[in-house]
């Protein structure tokens, strides 16, 4: 019987990853989101390490919670009152054993090292997990677009550029939009590059249609997300039809799962930005998003307005004081939140399940503190974590890279049936890697899990690089 085969003592595994972590926090002090997010996968790994010894022999855990390169640099640029600014750029190449880095941008005014390292550690498993060849990045700028006038953001987007371009490339490490980075950044960045690289290729995406943009990006993480929740719902022989929806945020992510929820005539009542939010107990509809993307995406206002408009909804403002999050404290069947980091905590959990939340579908990134993901684990609610749930954003940039390669564009139904296919097979591959593994419906274990051997036997195969 081969080594691989021989079980190794109970605890080897657990003192191995209690091992680990301390070595994390050691090295990566006060970076208590990274420290999360790694936590987080460990948890899961402890029934694949017992079962394969090679892993901590290759010391594979301690290489994969170590950034291949992390880019740190001072990004200048003139406001329009000729003043000048300094902001911080970065960029983390996380992982390439599979692809070329490939995450997105974030900015704003709270991106330090520790969020991007966490965004890139978990980009780098739920990349794994599109079967796509994509390895693990992420980056952005303490920049905060909010406030700035066009030309602002784009003096800033060509400094930043001026540094990263000599980093990036289509076959390197392929960067796309997040938090603050959305067609109008990607355009200012993607035209710098090729003005100082003389070179018009796929090193962005979430590019415009017209210069190599694929139909259906902008709308995927959201798409995607609805898709994954479908998937678990049929688990369970249900639909989405008719059931109440919370969603987070107002921004990419939560326009298009209000636009798919409402595809599967299921009834979205909440949105939100980081100043309130808005309740609909009639539903928002078609007309009411179309509102809200204007409103977003080209006026740039807050949340808010809405209820100027649409009288019966109430908008609640945020109050940093509150233990908990209003939204997620309103009586529906499934909440997908699609804002930011954290944005369910212990307290929000327990209120969506005294609610009679049974489908938690995230498409932000690590929106459920790890006590949260507990509650939602023990209650054994479909519970589909970021990595798997909102993975269609960038099985869609892959696809988009796809289409550059070979200079030429598919169609939006194309697309967006490649998508689905992906959703679904992602969500098969959770749900039948965490049966194996012992924990049948719990598909934190799974997406970590089978996120993790494809890496990890790639980067065995690979030597030690
Ligand atoms: P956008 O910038 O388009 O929208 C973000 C939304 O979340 C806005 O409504 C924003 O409100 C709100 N928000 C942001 N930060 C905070 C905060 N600290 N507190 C409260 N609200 C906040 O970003 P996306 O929709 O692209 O991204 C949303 C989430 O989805 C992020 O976690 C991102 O990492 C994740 N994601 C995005 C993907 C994509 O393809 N875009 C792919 C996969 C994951 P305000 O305008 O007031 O700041």
């Amino acid at each position: 019987m081969s080594a691989v085969m021989e079980p190794p003592k109970q605890n080897a595994a657990a003192d191995y990853i209690n091992q680990i972590f301390n070595l994390v926090k050691a090295k990566n002090p006060a970076e208590p989101e990274f420290h999360q997010a790694v936590m987080e996968v460990l948890e899961s790994l402890r029934l694949v390490l017992e079962r394969h010894p090679e892993y901590q022999e290759n010391k594979i855990l301690e290489r994969i919670t170590e950034p291949e390169r992390v880019l740190m640099f001072r990004v200048p640029w003139f406001d329009d009152k000729g003043k000048v600014q300094v902001n911080r750029g970065f960029r983390i190449e996380m992982n390439s054993a599979i692809g070329p880095y490939k995450g997105g941008l974030r900015f704003h005014p709270s991106v330090n090292l520790g969020i991007l390292k966490f965004l890139a550690f978990e980009q780098v498993f739920k990349n794994s997990l599109t079967t796509l060849p994509m390895g693990g990045g992420k980056g952005g700028s303490d920049f905060d677009p909010k406030g700035k006038s066009d030309n602002e953001v784009m003096r800033f987007c060509q400094s930043f550029m001026t540094e990263l371009c000599r980093h990036i490339g289509p076959d390197t490490d392929v960067p796309a939009g997040d938090i603050g980075v959305g067609g109008r950044e990607i355009g200012f960045l993607f035209g710098q590059y090729k003005r100082l690289r003389n070179e018009f290729s796929g090193v962005l995406t979430g590019k415009g249609l017209a210069w190599g943009g694929s139909l259906i990006r902008p709308e995927a993480t959201g798409y995607g997300c609805v898709y994954f929740a479908k998937e678990m719902l049929k688990t369970r022989k249900d639909t989405l039809e008719g059931k109440v929806c919370l969603v987070s945020g107002s921004g990419n992510v939560s326009q298009y799962t209000v636009e798919k929820l409402l595809d599967l005539r299921a009834k979205p009542v909440t949105m939100s930005d980081s100043d309130g939010a808005i309740y609909d107990a009639d539903g928002i509809d078609r007309d009411k998003l179309a509102f809200v993307m204007d409103l977003k995406n080209n006026r740039r206002g807050r949340i808010k307005e809405y209820t100027d408009k649409y009288k019966k909804a109430v908008y609640q403002a945020t109050d940093k004081k509150l233990d908990h999050n209003w939204l997620w404290n309103i009586k529906a069947d499934c909440a997908f939140p699609s804002a930011t980091q954290n944005e369910i905590n212990a307290k929000d959990a327990a209120n969506l399940l005294k609610n009679g939340v049974k489908v938690v579908s995230e498409g932000a990134n690590m929106p459920s503190t790890l006590e949260a993901t507990k509650m939602f684990l023990d209650a054994k609610i479909l519970y589909g974590p970021a990595k798997a749930a909102n993975a269609g954003g960038v099985a869609t940039s892959g696809l988009e890279m796809s289409q550059n390669s070979m200079r030429l564009s598919w169609t939006r139904e194309e697309v967006d049936e490649r998508l689905h296919k992906i959703m679904i097979s992602i969500h098969q591959n959770c749900y039948e890697t965490a049966e194996k593994y012992g924990t049948p419906g719990n598909y934190v274990n799974g997406a970590n899990i089978a996120g993790f051997l494809k890496i990890a036997n790639s980067m065995l195969d690979q030597g030690l690089v």
